[in-house]
Order: structure tokens, then sequence, then C-alpha cells
């Protein structure tokens, strides 16, 4: 293929990077990993396969380094915190580092000519629905400073365009779960916050039980309705978005979604058919800013990048989960180490 160079990718040895860097190396791509590793997995990469940097964005003379040397065609960009409620009591700290950091990132790029960027932005941008599902032309208006870093980010990737030439596609995801299908990688969080971890983290005992945070929304049972997006499908549609790019496609906002909600309680009760037992839950108050209802409208990831959710049942994500969890490394990657 035309064009076809080396891929700079940050956070590339977390959850989602990981799963994306799997992926884009079945399909032949040449791939630089920086990860600080403050939340990233060395054990997430196969190293045989990959050029592993340990570093941070925010250093510029690692980022001249790195340009000089590797010459990236293209960065995806991963490397960010996204703990909701950290944001809110520390907000500096994400404005630093998801918002000031990707800025030193930006200027190698463009003093090395490197003009596309695949952005792991969030609904969170849109903050509070007005309507659901939500297409990338709904409002954008976040409600804490995780959403509002990467809405400022997505501003500032704009302007590139206008001043430089940079091409970039802002990927909205939705709510990420599952694991890669083979159990090789998956989930490693700390401290784990997400849904579908944390109910299995009470089905293997980890944790004494769930809480669900809120019975009383506006939806049929009561609890919470989110699009939960498969963590494999969001890396093909990282693949294609860099395809999208390479193909001299403008920049461009992309819902990654299924177009399909389900509540706290489905979930539940689907883990407990996935696990086979009975799950402790008690039911607490509402957890601040969670909207009753998120589901995305993915029109335009078909349209634009061809792409589609594969796996539209959150039953697979589940199992995926599960299996990563009870396998060798129990849903650690601390657990056994790489010989
Ligand atoms: N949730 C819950 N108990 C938990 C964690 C999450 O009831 O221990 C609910 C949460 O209120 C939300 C949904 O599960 O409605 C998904 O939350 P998660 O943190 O996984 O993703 P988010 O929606 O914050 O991106």
């Amino acid at each position: 293929m035309a064009n076809k160079g080396t891929l700079l990718i940050t956070g590339g040895a977390g959850y989602i990077g990981s799963h994306t860097v799997k992926h884009l190396l079945s399909l032949g791509e040449r791939i630089v990993v920086l990860d600080n590793l403050v939340f990233g997995h060395v054990e997430a990469l196969p190293l045989d396969r990959v050029t592993f940097v340990q570093g941070d964005m925010s250093d510029a003379a690692l980022m001249e380094r790195l340009f000089a040397e590797h010459a990236p065609e293209a960065v995806l960009h991963f490397a960010a915190f996204a703990f909701v409620g950290e944001s809110v009591t520390d907000p500096l700290k994400y404005y630093r580092n998801n918002l000031a950091a990707p800025l030193v990132l930006l200027e190698a790029m463009q003093r090395h000519g490197c003009q596309r960027f695949i952005f792991s932005s969030t609904c969170a941008t849109y903050g509070n629905p007005v309507q659901v599902p939500m297409n990338e032309d709904h409002p954008q208006a976040p409600v804490n400073p995780y959403g509002a870093s990467k809405w400022m980010l997505e501003r500032v990737l704009r302007d590139c365009e206008v001043a430089w030439g940079l091409k970039s596609v802002f990927l909205r995801y939705f709510n990420a779960s599952g694991c890669d299908p083979a159990g090789e990688i998956g989930e490693d969080h700390e401290p784990e916050t997400h849904l579908i971890p944390r109910i299995l983290m009470a089905a293997k005992g980890e944790i004494d039980q769930i809480t669900v945070f809120g019975t009383d929304y506006p939806t049929p049972d009561g609890t919470c309705i989110r699009d939960y997006i498969h963590v494999c499908d969001l890396a093909s549609a990282h693949a294609l978005a860099l395809e999208y790019l390479r193909a001299g496609g403008a920049t461009t906002p992309v819902n990654l979604g299924t177009g399909r909600g389900f509540s706290v309680k489905e979930i539940l009760q689907t883990a407990e058919t996935v696990t086979g037992k009975v799950i402790p839950v008690s039911y607490g108050p509402r957890r601040a800013g969670d909207p009753p209802e998120l589901i995305c409208d993915p029109a335009k990831a078909k349209a634009v990048l061809g792409w589609e959710a594969q796996f539209k049942d959150p039953r697979s994500h589940i199992e995926a989960a599960w299996k990563w969890m009870t396998g060798p490394r129990g849903g650690r990657y601390s657990v056994i180490s790489d010989q």
C-alpha cells in the first residue's frame, strides 16, 4: 500500500491501546509504542514485534528523538487519564496530562511534517444528552474536566488542521468493555471503577459485592442504560480511521458504539448467566454525574469508515472478560511475568 509507514501509538500498553496494537500487528503494520507505564502494562505488548519506548509525551527531547529516528507516518493517541471522579477533584492533573502533554507531541509532529492523528476521544465530550441516540452533531457541553480535556484537545486538533494541515479523526468512544477473545490481553485497571470488571470481581470474590449506583432513573428498570462497545471493535475502528486518513480524509469526529443500550440490571443478569454464579449486589444511591441513558448513533462510522460493531451483544464482552479474569493471569498482568 502506498504511504504505509511507521505508526506511533501513545498509551499503547493500556487497555484500548494494547488491543489496537494487537489488531494493527495482525494487519502487518509497523509500530512504535510510547507509554509511561503509569497505567499501562508492558506485559500487554509483544516486545518482539513492536518497538517499545518508555517515556512521556510531555518530554520534548524524547519527542524530538522519536520523530527523528522513526519518522512516523501517523500517531494514534490513547495516552490519557480517564477517571471521571478524580478529574473533578484534581482538574489540573487532567488538563496537564490530557491537554498540555499532547501539545508537546503535536509540536514534534508539526516540526517533522507528520500530519495524521487518530484521537481517543469520548462521548463524555457531549455532556448530558439532549437526545438519544447521540450523533456527532449533538451539542458538546462536557460536564466534567475529563470530558472537557478531551473536547479541548479536539479543538486544538481542528486549529492545527487550519494552520499546518494536520488531519485527525476524533473517535468518540461510548462504554469500552470486553477483552481479546483469545484471553491473551485484557483489562487491568488500578483502581477498577467500570461496571463489567467490577461485576466479575464480585463474581470471583475479589470484592464483597457490586453496588448498583441508582435504581430510580427514568428507565424501564430504574438503572442506567449504556452502549457497551467491545474493545476489539474499537481496535478495528482505529485501523479503518487510519485507512480513511491515508486515503486523504479530512478531520472529522466519529462516534463508536453499537446503537443499542443495556441497563445495569441487564448487565448483571447476563454476568450471572455467563459465570454461573449468584453475584452479591447492593443497591446504592446515584453516582454524581451519571446521565440516565447514553446510546450512540453509529451511522456516521459506517458511512465514513465502513465500520460496524461486530460484538453487539454485551454477553460476548462479558464472556471474553470472564475468560481473561479466570485465565492464567487472573485478570492482572502482575500475576505472572513474561519469561
Ligand atoms: N455502575 C454501577 N456500579 C459500579 C460501576 C458502575 O452501578 O460499581 C454503573 C454506572 O453508574 C453507570 C454504568 O454502571 O451507569 C457504567 O459505568 P462505568 O463506570 O462502567 O462507565 P461510564 O458510564 O462511567 O463510562
